[in-house]
């Protein structure tokens, strides 16, 4: 061990005096480190490599601006095995009574009020037809899931799609909850399925693993606050932060053509606020932000980290999985859209041409 007093006579023999006010520069401690022998860890490289590892969306120049953000949650599972009854109940009993009415047109995704620790906290639901969305943003290697919850039916047990969601929450290191659906039914045994779900190698916390499971009714309502209570614990674990004060990133988790309104997106912001009048490159498809809507059809000026907002002004419908960002110029913008089309339009023709080369020919 090294005493202060020694360390202080070091940079004193330096000339620096330090006063409790100043910094230290990071040579100045890497220097002194030197002296002792001492391996300097750079702790912002050590976190910019968990960042990489996480595949966080913020950088380095975020990292003293970082807020808590809301989890993105997306409800997977077999068919018939009740996602679309959850999320149904969550929204008919989860979103403010005042705006329940407001819910009509869909934009993909909603944000929903868990009450925890007498508090509310938000969070956002994909609405998006959980496999698809997850496969084709993944196979773009967007993430924009940070929990995946796992529906299946405790009368039916795990089936294909039950092993593809969890095989791609997996594959994404996304964080697990499992949702044992139907338990009112005769015929119900939660039991079987967490047997079957511990050989297919996760085990329930309640049996000493590590997966949080939630014996749960989307029909009747019965534990579902647990379910959701659960998953704000797994979602705080997590840590889930951002940068509000920059421009916006994130992604495109649904799009289309409106016949009034034009092409449609609804973002995810992953980092920064996207604000109205912003102008963004999205996939092959830019332009500038002329109107924002929240996930209740209502304008809106702004969405920060993690907010779904459909967004009007782009020049083309984009595709699901497309990354979104905010840039400086309209020509800029139409500039890397333009080089975004070329490069995906040069891969379809060596993808047809077979070999991986272009010809003159394919390109004629
Ligand atoms: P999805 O295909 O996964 O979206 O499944 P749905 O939500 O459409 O549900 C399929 C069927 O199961 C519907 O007839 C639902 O009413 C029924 N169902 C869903 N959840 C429950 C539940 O908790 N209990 C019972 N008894 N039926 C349920
Ligand atoms: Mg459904």
């Amino acid at each position: 061990a090294i005493s202060e007093g020694e360390i202080l006579g070091s940079l004193y023999s330096r000339g620096i005096k330090p006063d409790g006010v100043q910094k230290l520069s990071k040579d100045m401690v890497k220097m002194i480190c030197k002296d002792y022998d001492v391996e300097v860890i750079d702790a912002v490289a050590v976190r910019v490599e968990e960042m990489a590892k996480k595949k966080e969306i913020f950088d380095e120049d975020d990292l003293d601006k970082l807020e808590e953000r809301p989890p993105v949650l997306t409800i997977m599972g077999h068919v018939d095995h009740g996602k679309t009854s959850l999320l149904d109940y969550i929204r008919k009993t989860k979103v403010a009574a005042s705006e329940a009415g407001g819910i009509t047109q869909g934009i993909g995704a909603y944000k929903v009020l868990v009450p925890s620790d007498g508090k509310s906290q938000t969070c956002v639901f994909l609405d998006t037809p959980g496999h698809e969305a997850f496969g084709a943003m993944r196979a773009r290697g967007a993430r924009v899931t940070d929990i995946a919850v796992v529906v299946v039916a405790a009368d039916d047990g795990i089936q294909p799609q039950t092993t593809e969601a969890i095989a791609h929450a997996k594959a994404a290191g996304v964080p697990i909850v499992i949702a044992i659906n139907k338990i009112d039914k005769d015929g119900a045994n939660p039991d079987r399925v967490m047997q079957e779900l511990s050989s297919a190698g996760l085990m329930p916390e309640e049996w000493g693993g590590d997966t949080p499971m939630v014996k749960i009714s989307a029909l009747k309502g019965e534990n579902v606050d647990d379910l959701l209570e659960t998953i704000m614990l797994v979602a705080e674990l997590q840590e889930l932060k951002a940068n509000p004060q920059r421009d916006a990133k994130g992604t495109v988790i649904e799009a289309g053509l409106d016949k009034a309104k034009g092409p449609v997106a609804t973002f995810i912001v992953q980092n920064g606020t996207l604000k109205q009048g912003d102008i963004v490159v999205c996939g092959e498809a830019f332009g500038k932000v002329r109107a924002l809507f929240d996930d209740k059809g209502k304008r809106v000026e702004e969405a920060g980290p993690s907010i779904p907002v459909q967004v009007i002004g782009l020049n083309n419908v984009p595709s699901a999985g497309d990354e979104f960002e905010v840039v400086g110029s309209l020509d800029f913008a139409r500039e890397k859209a333009e080089s975004r089309a070329q490069a995906l339009r040069l891969q379809h023709l060596s993808e047809k041409a077979g070999d991986g080369k272009v010809t003159l020919s394919s390109l004629a």
